[in-house]
């Protein structure tokens, strides 16, 4: 008999042979119990009634499109803490998928490595884990309150993303030094791998429009990274 499962996934996709090979290297890995809905209406079902500790979530699905099944499951209160993986074909979809309105806290395009999304599923686990600094940070217009979850430029409160959240804070509290973006990868995505540094590049450039001119403070290092203007 397998291990006691310590972390309930629940993969939405309505292809076998994806479930299957995610099925097969998530048992692999181990220490995971996982349970499967082929459309998005019983995904958003099953999410609802078993509250998963970890949602793989297609982009193309039956009945109902996995952006729509994510940007349900991030409004409700009793489900929006539940890390989601989106899994996408399309990479034009990707800004949407990292940017606010539907929530996502990660996404893998296909064809991907399944021992590539273990590590991401991992990884976001345990950021969720991870302890994190309560002190108040601020730069320039920019001010953040870690323990509320808050960030506001000129007092006006901005909404951000966990991971664009974590991103800046990370660089506040590293203000003036440049951030190479395999280091952010570690730190804030919690990769242990470099797996792609686009991902930051991507991140960045949401959080600096959602900034807006505020946003102008978090400078590009050209060939290395990021780094939060000193003044
Ligand atoms: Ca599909």
């Amino acid at each position: 008999m397998d291990a006691v499962p310590s972390k309930r996934i629940l993969i939405v996709e309505d292809e076998k042979d994806v479930v299957d090979l995610l099925t097969l290297n998530l048992r692999k890995a181990g220490g995971f119990a996982l349970s499967t809905a082929s459309d998005g209406t019983a995904g958003l079902t099953k999410a609802r009634a078993e509250s998963p500790d970890f949602i793989i979530l297609d982009l193309m699905l039956p009945k109902m499109p996995g952006l729509e099944v994510c940007k349900i499951l991030k409004s409700d209160p009793a489900t929006r803490h539940i890390p989601v993986l989106m899994l996408t074909a399309r990479a034009e979809e990707i800004d949407r998928i990292v940017g606010l309105e539907f929530g996502a806290d990660d996404y893998v395009t296909k064809p991907f490595s399944p021992r590539e999304v273990v590590l991401r599923i991992k990884a976001i686990l345990r950021r969720g884990n991870a302890e994190e600094t309560q002190d108040r940070l601020s730069a320039g217009p920019i001010t953040i309150d870690p323990a509320r979850h808050e960030v506001r430029v000129n007092g006006k409160r901005i909404d951000l993303t966990s991971l664009e959240f974590k991103l800046l804070r990370t660089l506040m509290q590293r203000r003036g030094r440049v951030q190479e973006r395999d280091r952010l990868l570690n730190e804030v995505w919690g990769y242990e791998s470099m797996i792609d540094t686009r991902t930051v590049d991507t991140h960045v450039r949401r959080l600096r429009e959602k900034l807006g001119k505020a946003g102008d403070i978090v400078e590009t290092v050209r060939g290395f990274g990021y780094r939060l203007r000193e003044k």
